[in-house]
């Protein structure tokens, strides 16, 4: 176990957060916020419903306090919440129908962000209830609503990545060679949860030729001396996430495989040293490419070089060629460029980065030297 257990969200905390996803609806021309369970639900709310065919959805507009409507049998779940308190909640029940409960709290004609994972079947029946009503995706319509994070929010950042650093210290220690990767992967998977993780969302051991696949999670293959093997780990410490990548090699690496990982540590430390207040999103990408593109493996490089992170492992902002929104202190994403040889092996290097005043700072610290192991 990494750290102690932080101090609990409370009411307060989660009112602000809606007071302020509302503000943002307002800047953005929007009527207002429909939440689905989620992510965004338990950023907004503290709540975890179990997502059903029963409508259960967060109204936040201007002008009127946040509802919840939810159906009435899993009302008394929410008092469990710690968001309970700044919440209204309108119940329903079953035979009723929610969705003209729903239309009634909305503007008849407003243009409404919607949480990227609500059910079809939701929003498709409220737009049949509200036929003037329009819709954007969340991600779409207020993408950088959770992508700065307050001080409590990198705590917990940073509690997950130290939790993923102690899980690679003693990874590197485990047998490679003869085991399946698989085998490595539970090895990760009960690791991860030993120093803290609640949720592990995945171990990717990827050996060999499975390297060159960026997301190959781990199978059968029997991993062999001489192999690069690509581990890339994380899942949610206190409710945040922690994604880091290292790659390692069994036994002495040849020259061609020394190139390349030291190509891809240059360009995670080029796309580190980008992160400031001020840049683009997407100059942490393009510095991390130059250094590929510039030692002739451009070709092999063949992803975004990073994802935000929060209550969720991939969320926005993408550090991606066309974001030029600016970096704002207080984002975390991953820096992970990689190099992926069809048939042959992969590379990659991932940290956890936030961005600071004047620059950034790793939430993952464990060294980025090609480590052997046995
Ligand atoms: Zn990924
Ligand atoms: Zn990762
Ligand atoms: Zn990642």
């Amino acid at each position: 176990m990494t750290g102690s257990t932080p101090e609990p969200f409370t009411a307060d905390d989660y009112r602000a957060r809606m007071a302020r996803a509302v503000r943002a609806a307002e800047d953005a021309g929007l009527a207002g916020i429909l939440v689905a369970p989620g992510p965004d639900l338990v950023w907004l709310t503290g709540y975890t419903p179990a997502v059903t065919e029963r409508l259960t959805l967060l109204v936040l507009a201007a002008g009127q306090d946040p509802v919840l409507v939810v159906p009435a049998l899993e009302a008394p779940d929410v008092a469990h919440a710690a968001g309970a308190p700044a919440l209204t909640l309108r119940d329903w029940t079953d035979g009723k129908d929610p969705y003209a409960a729903t239309a009634a709290l909305l503007d008849a004609t407003g243009r409404f962000a919607v949480s990227d994972n609500a059910w079809a079947l939701h929003l498709l029946a409220l737009q049949r209830a509200l036929p003037r009503s329009s819709y954007v995706s969340l991600t779409e319509g207020l993408p950088m609503l959770r992508a700065v994070k307050d001080a409590a929010e990198l705590a917990r950042l940073a509690a997950a990545g130290a939790a993923a650093d102690a899980t690679y210290e003693e990874i590197r220690k485990v047998p490679f060679g003869g085991r399946r990767e698989s085998d490595v992967a539970g090895d990760l998977a009960d690791l991860l949860r030993r120093f803290g993780h609640s949720q592990v969302d995945f171990t990717i051991v990827a050996s060999g030729p499975n390297g060159a696949n960026p997301h190959h999670e781990a199978g059968d293959r029997v991993i062999e001396h001489g192999d690069m093997v690509v581990l890339d780990f994380g899942g949610l410490v206190h409710g945040y996430g922690s994604d880091t990548s290292r790659t390692v090699h069994v036994g002495e690496p040849d020259a061609e495989q020394r190139r390349v990982h030291d190509i891809v540590r240059e360009a995670q430390e080029a796309g580190f040293r980008a992160v400031r207040p001020g840049a683009a999103c997407q100059d942490v990408d393009r510095a991390a490419r130059a250094v590929i593109t510039g030692a002739g493996y451009g070709e092999y490089f063949i992803h975004r070089t990073g994802h935000g992170i929060g209550v969720t492992t991939h969320e926005p902002p993408y550090m991606i060629e066309g974001e030029e929104r600016p970096l704002v202190p207080g984002m975390c994403f991953s820096v992970e460029p990689g190099v992926y040889l069809p048939g042959r092996f992969g590379v990659r290097i991932e940290d956890i980065v936030t961005v600071t005043e004047d620059g950034g700072r790793r939430l993952n610290n464990t060294t980025r030297e090609l480590v052997i192991v046995d």
